[in-house]
């Protein structure tokens, strides 16, 4: 037994050595690929159940590096907020997100707003709000075309500091999203005095809790409560007809998922929502 136990340290000790070694490469080569334009921004559509229109976008940053192919924020975005990189990237898929924006109006297309995601690392420094406006007069992009996902926990644990920035957000007429709605320890309460505009029901949440009746329960009276407060509800990581099927009976009207589409890369995306 104590063999094994040795074994399995060492064997654990070696899964963290390899992988704080990526770590460090992923940090060495990060202004690199930036500057190499390896950042790419891909687009998940979110779609009516009703209609199965798209209806809106959300930008997921990936990384297509030239050996190890294509890496999941998953991987490399907990490293960016902790080394303060995030700040940067986040700029450059917001960028990419207005000139998309931009494009599709030059090209007559239906435009969908594109969701973007932001850090709660802004938070602590924030020209945030000019950075936006800055970006929509570069791209003369109208601002209701651009939605900002704030997580829930963010929201949570910064509720003064942010409720200035929220309100001037509004004021300049962005939309905003608290992300990853259920999965952290927020209240509904905090719905009564933040003015989003949409809550993105988190896939955890959402599949723990359609498990059961009771669960159920919570999820109708959730959107129900959303919706008398007039917040859109966006069920994010719908993988099945079923789930969908639910979700629309319970009144949500957008969903996101693999169910509809895994992110895209832009031109594919336009492809699957204008054509
Ligand atoms: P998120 O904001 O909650 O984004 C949703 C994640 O769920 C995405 O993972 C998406 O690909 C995945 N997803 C969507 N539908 C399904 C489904 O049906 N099933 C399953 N299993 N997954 C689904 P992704 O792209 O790997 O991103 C992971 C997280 O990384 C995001 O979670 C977000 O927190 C962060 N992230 C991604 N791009 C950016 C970015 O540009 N900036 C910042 N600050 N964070 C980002
Ligand atoms: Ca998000
Ligand atoms: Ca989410
Ligand atoms: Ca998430």
């Amino acid at each position: 037994v104590k063999g094994n136990v040795l074994h399995l340290l060492s064997f654990y000790d070696d899964t963290l050595r390899k992988r704080s070694i990526e770590d460090k490469d992923i940090e060495n080569e990060m202004n690199y690929a930036l500057e190499h334009g390896e950042f790419e921004m891909y687009l998940q559509p979110q779609v009516s159940i009703a209609s199965t229109d798209v209806v809106g976008a959300e930008a997921l940053v990936r990384w297509i590096h030239p050996t190890k192919g294509i890496i999941s924020p998953e991987r490399f975005i907990p490293l960016f907020e902790n080394n303060g990189f995030i700040v940067k990237l986040d700029y450059l898929i917001w960028e990419k997100a207005f000139a998309t924006i931009r494009s599709w109006i030059d090209e007559g297309y239906p435009v969908v707003p594109i969701s973007v995601n932001v850090s709660r690392i802004h938070l602590y420094n924030s020209n945030l709000l000019e950075r936006f406006i800055m970006l929509a007069e570069k791209y003369n992009v109208p601002r209701k075309y651009i939605e900002l996902e704030l997580t829930e926990t963010a929201f949570f644990n910064n509720a003064r500091e942010l409720n200035y920035l929220v309100h001037s957000l509004k004021k300049e007429g962005f939309i905003l999203a608290m992300d990853d709605f259920g999965s952290g320890y927020s209240s509904l309460n905090m719905l009564k005095d933040i003015p989003v505009d949409v809550i993105k029901i988190d896939r955890g949440f959402l599949n723990e809790i359609v498990a059961t009746e009771k669960g159920k329960t919570v999820i109708r009276y959730t959107i129900a409560m959303a919706k008398k407060l007039n917040i859109d509800v966006v069920a994010e990581g719908v993988e099945s007809f079923v789930q969908a099927e639910f979700l629309y009976h319970a009144g949500c009207e957008t969903v996101q998922g693999y169910y509809y589409s895994k992110p895209l890369p832009v031109n594919k995306f336009e492809q699957y929502a204008f054509h």
